[in-house]
C-alpha cells in the first residue's frame, strides 16, 4: 500500500496578532512547520509529503528552507480561500491507490506512533480521526440561552484525519459548505461513517500566542 500525508498550512492567519503566518513562526529555533514535516518523515510508516501553502509563501519558504538546511523530501502545492480548498488542491495531485493522511501544519507536536497508528487503523476501518475527550464542561448556544450538553459525548477532533484517496477524492467533489471545518465533516457527508482513534492532549493546534509558549515546553528534541 501507498501513504501520503498532506499537511495544510494554506490558511494566513491573524489570531495571532503577529504579521509571520503560524506555520512559520520559530518553535525551538525552527519553524512550526519543520517540525510537522519531520515528525511524518520520521515515522515508521514514511509517507510520501505534500505541503500546502499560501502561493504568496512558496518563496519564502524555498529561502528558509535553504536557510535552515531541510532536506526532508516534500511537493509545495498551492492553498485556496478555505482550508477545503487547500486539501483539495492537494487531493488532485495524488493518483496512484494510497491512504492519505491530513494534518493541520500547526500542530507539530504530533508523535509518530499516533501517525502509524492513524495509517494502519485506517486501514482497518476504512478511516481513522484522531479525538479526545473533552475534560471541560461544554454548552451549546441555542439561539440567545445556554444548554448544557452530556461531556462524556463530547469530542474535540484533531488531526491527522485518514482516509482512502477514493474516498477522498469523492468527497471533496461536493460544493463547498461552511460546515466543512475539517476533512471529517466533508467525507461524513457523503454518507461515510467517521471512525474516531484516541488522540493526544500534547498533540495542540498552534492558534493563540499562549500555545507557541506551551509548544515550547512540551516538545522533545
Ligand atoms: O482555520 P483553522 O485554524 O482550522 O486551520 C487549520 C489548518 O488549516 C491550518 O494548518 C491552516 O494553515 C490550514 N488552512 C489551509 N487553508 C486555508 C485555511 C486554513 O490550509 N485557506
Amino acid at each position: 500500500m501507498k501513504y501520503y500525508a498532506v499537511i495544510v498550512a494554506g490558511g494566513s492567519g491573524n489570531r495571532m496578532q503577529t504579521e509571520t503566518p503560524k506555520q512559520f513562526l520559530l518553535l525551538k529555533n525552527r519553524p512550526v512547520l519543520m517540525h510537522t514535516i519531520k515528525a511524518f518523515a520520521q515515522s515508521s510508516t514514511q509517507p510520501k509529503i505534500i505541503v500546502v501553502l499560501h502561493p504568496d509563501q512558496h518563496a519564502y519558504w524555498n529561502r528558509l528552507c535553504v536557510e535552515f538546511n531541510f532536506n526532508i523530501p516534500h511537493m509545495v502545492v498551492a492553498g485556496g480561500k478555505e482550508r477545503f480548498f487547500s486539501v483539495k488542491n492537494a487531493v488532485q495531485q495524488i493518483e496512484e491507490e494510497s491512504f492519505v493522511a491530513i494534518h493541520d501544519a500547526v500542530r507539530p507536536l504530533i508523535s509518530t506512533e499516533l501517525i502509524d497508528k492513524c495509517y494502519s487503523e485506517a486501514e482497518i476501518k476504512g478511516n481513522a480521526v484522531a479525538a479526545v475527550q473533552s475534560s471541560d464542561s461544554v454548552r451549546t448556544l441555542v439561539g440567545e440561552k445556554t444548554l448544557a450538553l452530556k461531556r462524556n459525548e463530547i469530542y474535540l477532533v484533531q488531526t491527522p484525519q485518514t482516509f482512502k484517496l477514493a474516498t477522498l477524492k469523492r468527497a471533496y467533489q461536493q460544493p463547498f459548505d461552511s460546515h466543512f471545518t475539517d476533512d471529517a465533516s466533508v467525507v461524513e457527508f457523503t454518507g461515510e461513517e467517521i471512525k474516531i482513534i484516541e488522540g493526544e492532549r500534547n498533540n495542540i493546534k498552534i492558534t493563540y500566542p499562549i500555545d507557541l509558549e506551551l509548544a515550547e515546553l512540551l516538545l522533545k528534541v
